[in-house]
């Protein structure tokens, strides 16, 4: 996965806070990678990743992120952006009723939208109709028709006995049914075929002339991958549309070709459907398809969470008094409290450490974080006087039977932690300025 690709790119990053070019590069090798796996379209990903680069070399160093937290945040932001940008609801016409026309490839889930979007209609206050214009199957009418029944809603069908019929004038027809009916919005669900094919498209685009809807939605599955910017092509030159519906999201794709067909075509993703059922829909969330690209969404949040716990300030000056000629000596235990609880405030230790890159083979150790120690340690410290938090080596037995007293453990834990602090304290002295960049508030730990 990217995030352990990633790990493997933090080791190499010496982590002093400052993004240089073979940081930006190394991390974009690895986002490059990612978006590819996703089944992003090449031509995509080669432009959105030297967008980023861009981004990233011109970025105010960050404090609360190393540089390859840094790289991916901006990754994510100028995603989130992309897959958002000129979001917009559906366009509801002045004049009901407004006509909404799905399109796309047979299988794609335009009959299961059609139910989908009339449930969302009618919770939304509208009274749709939805139109039976996909004459191609046998079944299909008849499909709708279960799916209309489900949703509650009338469904505009041609009549049995009138051989096949022919979709543009059902379609056409529908919206005078509507119209004398007062249904104000109309659903209109069209044929499609296996792959791109002119007879189909022609008949798409004759429906589109003949009920010139107010919305075309482009409806395509998820799952396509590779073929969605061609296929997306296709359909706009054939057709045109609007805005685009990503289904059978509750599958494993990556979700690439949201991104790719965003891109190629500049046409905003409006809804997605995640599932056969009728509620398995919602207006599309431009965040939650950024980090499912991305892959990484505990990684995403383990930046939001730093981002927002760290207290710079107080962080410089730990790592200014670890760094300082007396080899960290200034580093006292109540330094050591303030970066602790820095760290606690992001979540459990177990699952912020489970969340770094490059942490997972110590996970079975960090099952074993117990949380309850720290709270013991924290008492310790905080039975304390200032004094004694500032220099431990006043730490006589007489103030030490003290502390354990007023923290309710035995002397053996207070030698015991005043130990452990004193070797942890030596180690993060000789690391600081170094290797140490990476999470703020970690020197505590
Ligand atoms: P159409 O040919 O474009 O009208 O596609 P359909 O609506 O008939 O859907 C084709 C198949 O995909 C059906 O079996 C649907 O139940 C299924 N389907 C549609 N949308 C979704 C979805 O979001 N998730 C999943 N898992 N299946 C879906
Ligand atoms: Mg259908």
């Amino acid at each position: 996965t990217l995030q352990d690709r990633l790990a493997a790119t933090f080791k190499n990053l010496r982590g002093k806070g400052r993004l240089t070019d073979a940081d930006v590069d190394a991390t974009a090798r690895e986002i490059r990678i990612a978006l590819l796996e996703a089944d992003v379209n090449l031509s995509v990903v080669k432009e959105f990743v030297n967008a980023v680069k861009v981004k990233a070399r011109n970025a105010e160093v960050s404090q609360a992120l190393n540089p390859s937290q840094q790289i991916v945040k901006i990754v994510n932001e100028e995603l989130t952006e992309i897959l958002g940008g000129q979001t917009r609801n559906v366009r509801f016409s002045k004049q009901p009723p407004t006509v909404i026309m799905l399109a796309g490839l047979q299988g794609a889930g335009k009959t299961t939208l059609a139910g989908k979007l009339a449930t969302w209609l009618k919770r939304e206050g509208h009274t749709p109709l939805l139109v039976a214009a996909d004459l191609q199957r046998p079944n299909a009418v008849k499909q709708l028709q279960v799916v209309g029944e489900r949703a509650g809603v009338h469904v505009y069908a041609p009549q049995p006995g009138n051989g096949i019929g022919d979709p543009v004038q059902v379609a056409r027809d529908s919206i005078t049914e509507a119209e004398r009916k007062l249904y104000d919005v109309v659903v209109v669900d069209t044929a499609g075929r296996l792959g791109i094919d002119a007879e189909m498209m022609q008949q798409a685009a004759d429906i589109r002339a003949a009920v010139q809807p107010d919305e075309v939605l482009f409806v395509v599955d998820a799952m396509i991958g590779q073929d969605a910017v061609n296929t997306a092509n296709a359909f706009q030159e054939g057709v045109g549309f609007d805005g685009v519906v990503l289904t059978k999201l509750d599958g494993d794709a990556r979700g690439g070709a949201a991104l790719s067909i965003r891109k190629v075509t500049g046409k905003p993703i409006m809804f997605a459907s995640n599932g056969e059922k009728l509620e398995d829909f919602d207006v599309f969330h431009p965040d939650r398809m950024a980090s499912r690209i991305l892959g990484m969404g505990d990684v995403l949040t383990l930046i939001e969470q730093a981002e927002r716990t760290f207290d710079a300030e107080q962080s410089a000056k730990a790592a200014a008094k670890l760094a300082s000629s007396k080899g960290g000596k200034e580093f006292g235990l109540q330094d050591f409290l303030e970066q602790m609880k820095a760290v606690r405030k992001m979540g459990p230790l177990s699952k912020v450490f489970g969340m770094l890159p490059g942490m997972g083979q110590l996970k079975d150790q960090l099952e074993n974080i117990d949380e309850k120690e720290i709270d013991r340690v924290e008492a310790i410290i905080l039975s304390m006087t200032p004094s004694e938090r500032a220099d431990v080596t006043i730490l006589n037995g007489s103030r030490r039977s003290r502390i354990a007293k007023g923290s309710g453990v035995t002397v053996s834990e207070v030698n015991n932690l005043v130990n452990r602090f004193v070797e942890a304290r030596k180690m993060m002295a000789s690391m600081a300025g170094g290797a140490m960049g990476g999470m703020p508030g970690m020197p505590g730990m």
